[in-house]
């Protein structure tokens, strides 16, 4: 079981949409930073977001930070040539973290519809980024210990392609034992990390991870946590997830009025669920942040996941 102290956290950001937004992004980036995340990921495609404007997040990072960024990709609309070039194009920009996903069909545009291209699933989109990776950097020279000067020669850099895992079965899959045999699959075909899709009881995430780890997986799962501030809010994630609406949650949040309690609530339902499911032996939690850093932050305080210096300056 991984203690608080040695438990692991990473955030999740979107591109912002307008200056204003960018401006207010940049600012919580820097308090999100200051608290030390293993990485930050930026999404891709979803909200409307587009390569550009992800890619100008991700170099924000690199460039005003010293945190580790993920990309996220997806399979949406790219022949393999169109999809091996962003590839490349992430890759030169330093980016060697991915998270490898399907993606979901463009509004109004029908699950049934053929709306990805050459790429049919998250899997075929990890085995991509690895050859491309594996074309572009086939070898590098190394320094050999203790004989300075002598280089030898090493393999490729490796890259992290992470990919989704989904607790409570994905909305379109037949069953639990689906999602598992998918996830193993994406692990086959290269993955060697996974981030789940937000659920709202720490035992959807514990049973899910005790029947992957039967089915033979090996890489970690970060559960993927979201501080939800109000009704309105937990409407639109029901809406985009496809998750079964919490009722317990929902009647904590109903039972306050101002915004300033609700917000409050969904911070401590939020802390609970990642405190049970550190002592459930999660080894990190991933927290999605709306572009926000108060109730993330807040979160990994009252988890014992920051320390002092770290609250001060949250
Ligand atoms: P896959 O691994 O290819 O499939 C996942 C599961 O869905 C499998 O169980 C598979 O069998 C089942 N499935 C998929 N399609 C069907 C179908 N038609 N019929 C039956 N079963 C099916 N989307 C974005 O566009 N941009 C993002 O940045 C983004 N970030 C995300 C981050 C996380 C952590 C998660 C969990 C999701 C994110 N998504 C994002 C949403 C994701 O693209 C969708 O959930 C998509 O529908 C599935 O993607 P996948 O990579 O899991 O697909």
């Amino acid at each position: 079981m991984a203690s608080a102290s040695t438990a692991t956290f990473s955030f999740e950001l979107y591109p912002p949409r307008s200056e204003a937004a960018e401006a207010s992004l940049f600012a919580s980036l820097e308090h999100l930073a200051a608290a030390g995340p293993e990485f930050i990921s930026v999404t891709y495609g979803a909200n409307g977001s587009s390569r550009e404007h992800s890619l100008a997040v991700l170099r924000h990072l690199m460039n005003s930070t010293s945190v580790h960024p993920m990309a996220h990709l997806t399979c949406v609309g790219s022949s393999y040539e169109e999809a091996s070039r962003l590839i490349r194009e992430f890759l030169d920009a330093g980016i060697t973290s991915f998270l490898a996903l399907r993606g979901d069909p463009p509004k109004g545009v029908e699950e049934g519809e053929n709306f990805l291209g050459d790429i049919g699933s998250a899997g075929e989109l990890v085995q991509l980024i690895h050859r491309v990776q594996a074309e572009r950097v086939p070898f590098t020279f190394g320094e050999v210990p203790g004989f300075p000067g002598a280089k030898r020669l090493r393999s490729g850099e490796k890259v992290t392609i992470a990919v989704a895992a989904f607790p409570n079965g994905h909305p379109r899959s037949r069953s639990v034992d689906q999602d598992i045999d998918t996830l193993l699959a994406k692990e086959a075909a290269g993955a060697n990390l996974a981030i789940s899709q937000l659920f709202f009881r720490a035992d959807d995430y514990l049973g899910f991870v005790e029947r992957a780890r039967a089915a033979g997986l090996g890489m970690r799962i970060l559960p993927g946590i979201m501080p939800v501030p109000s009704p309105r809010r937990l409407d639109r994630i029901l809406e985009l997830s496809g998750e079964a609406d919490p009722t317990e949650l929902r009647a904590r949040l109903e039972s306050v009025a101002s915004p300033e309690e609700q917000a409050r609530i969904g911070v401590e339902h939020a802390s609970e669920l990642a405190s049970d499911l550190l002592a459930g032996g999660a080894d990190g939690i991933h927290l999605y942040t709306f572009n926000q850093h108060e109730a993330v932050l807040d979160v990994l305080g009252n988890v014992g996941l920051l320390d002092t210096r770290q609250k001060e300056t949250a």
